[in-house]
């Protein structure tokens, strides 16, 4: 373990009356491992848990939660931990890791179950066997299932097929009671919709069955080059209503002058010869700057893992694992041009960082998970400030206040946030989030989590 990764400051440890229940995986009071599980792809907050559990079962989990409640201790649970402000670390409790529950059990024609521990690269490589996809996947392929239905899940296709939480048709869960049960629209409903972006408040969900659909062979990727952000919000909102392309997601680029450039990418799967794509008739009417755009061929499967080779290349310059205050929102499209103008003149581009911004038109009546709390105009704007900055906690405090602002913002127009960015939030913030249905997720909260043992880092029901 190199140095940066080292936060255990104490000998923090179980006392020593207390029994620990047999588990069929490994608990862990190690400090390496707890060291691991005081950090997060933020690397800003460090929470130090007392142990970490890698379960063999799901009845580890029943356990370990029963366990908690018992002695009053808290529990996270962690999947790769790639949110950016601790929101799956707990102080002086127990981690969760979920990496060790990787089973894909049935895969059949048009869904698969499996477990909350499981990549999305793992589980498309396994379905793309059999010609099928789950029809939304994150940009990065190497997110866990668990963590990512925790939060809601947005990916390129999302125009179309709403959050991957929209896609989800059952999940088996150990609620804060500690006691495992499946649920699903029609059974258990209430502790389905509490699970579902539901921040690991109510349950620890263990395994899932995805809905599938068909998957082409074959990505035609056209990068459209616009000359400034009118545009290419424009093409942005023509494109989720016609639906010609599969895939749309904007980007707002550092250039090497210092500049913000402006990107759409948009995605037409096929498979030939049996589907032929015509470009004059699916770049027609857009307003990009004509001659500028990229068109290149992948395979399906080359082309959802993109992000993937991308990291490997940040990981091999070290920037991986510089601090990233990330700020993710969802904007109101009536509000998008003004608002998001006026947070890039607040950002340096030549200090950015590698990563982009994200900014990519969604049709809301597609969402449908009552906790993936959206605007209420019918279109809205994912935009997502992936920042990397310098390793220095002033650099880094600086970012998290300027997040805060410019959360305030977004708020102030209607606007809402969604929860794996960098910033400090209230009790009071949390509930204001949630709106019409904050009594709704308390309700969840008492009835499925009534020691309030589950995922303090979100920081939503008060400690
Ligand atoms: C490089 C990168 C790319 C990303 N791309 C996308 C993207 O395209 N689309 C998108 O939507 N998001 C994206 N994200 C954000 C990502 O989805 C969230 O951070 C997600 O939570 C990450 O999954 P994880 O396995 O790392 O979860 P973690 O960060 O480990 O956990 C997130 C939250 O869920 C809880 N949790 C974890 N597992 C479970 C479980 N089994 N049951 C209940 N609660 C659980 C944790 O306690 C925590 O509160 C990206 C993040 C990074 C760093």
């Amino acid at each position: 373990m190199s140095e940066e990764f080292s936060y255990v400051t104490g000998q923090a440890s179980l006392p020593a009356h207390i029994h620990l229940p047999q588990f069929s995986g490994i608990f862990s009071t190690q400090e390496t491992a707890r060291s691991v599980a005081a950090d997060d792809f933020g690397h800003y907050v460090h929470r130090l848990p007392l142990a970490v559990l890698q379960p063999g079962s799901f009845d580890d989990i029943v356990r370990v939660v029963q366990f908690a409640r018992q002695h009053g201790l808290k529990i996270a649970p962690r999947g790769q931990s790639h949110s950016t402000h601790g929101q799956a670390q707990v102080e002086g409790g127990i981690i969760i890791d979920t990496a060790s529950l990787n089973t894909i059990h049935a895969l059949h024609t048009d869904r698969v179950d499996v477990e909350a521990g499981v990549l999305w690269s793992t589980l498309l490589r396994t379905t793309l066997e059999q010609g099928l996809t789950p029809p939304v996947l994150p940009d990065y392929l190497d997110l866990s299932i668990g963590g990512t239905l925790a939060v809601g899940g947005i990916g390129g296709t999302s125009y179309r097929y709403g959050a991957i939480v929209d896609n989800v048709l059952e999940l088996q869960v150990v609620t804060g009671e500690g006691k495992l049960e499946t649920c699903s629209p029609n059974h258990q409903p209430e502790l389905f919709a509490a699970v579902l972006a539901g921040l690991g408040q109510c349950g620890i969900l263990v395994k899932a069955t995805l809905r599938l659909i068909p998957a082409k062979n074959d990505a035609r990727v056209f990068h459209l080059f616009y000359s400034d952000l009118a545009a290419l919000i424009h093409d942005d909102k023509t494109l989720i209503r016609d639906g010609r392309f599969d895939y749309v997601q904007g980007y707002v680029l550092p250039t090497p002058r210092g500049e913000w450039s402006y990107v759409l990418e948009v995605v037409s799967f096929y498979t030939p010869p049996a589907d032929q794509l015509d470009n004059a008739r699916l770049l027609g009417g857009l307003n990009f700057m004509a001659g500028t755009e990229q068109i290149e061929e992948r395979s399906y499967f080359n082309f959802s893992k993109r992000v993937v080779a991308q990291a490997a290349v940040l990981k091999e310059k070290r920037v991986w694992h510089h601090p990233h205050p990330w700020l993710d929102m969802f904007v109101p499209a009536s509000e998008v041009e003004h608002y998001v103008s006026a947070a890039l003149t607040d950002i340096s581009p030549s200090d950015f960082g590698l990563l982009p911004v994200l900014l990519s038109a969604l049709n809301a009546s597609c969402f449908r998970s009552p906790l993936l709390r959206l605007p209420t105009e019918e279109t809205v704007f994912a935009f997502d400030i992936l920042r990397t900055v310098t390793p220095n906690p002033e650099v880094v405090a600086k970012a998290v206040a300027h997040n805060r602002q410019l959360f305030e913002r977004n708020r102030a127009l209607g606007g809402t946030h969604y929860p794996i960015s960098t910033i400090d939030l209230s009790h009071t913030d949390w509930e204001r989030h949630f709106g019409l249905v904050w009594e709704q997720f308390l309700h969840a909260k008492q009835r499925f989590d009534p020691d309030n043992v589950l995922t303090p880092g979100q920081g939503i029901f008060p400690i």
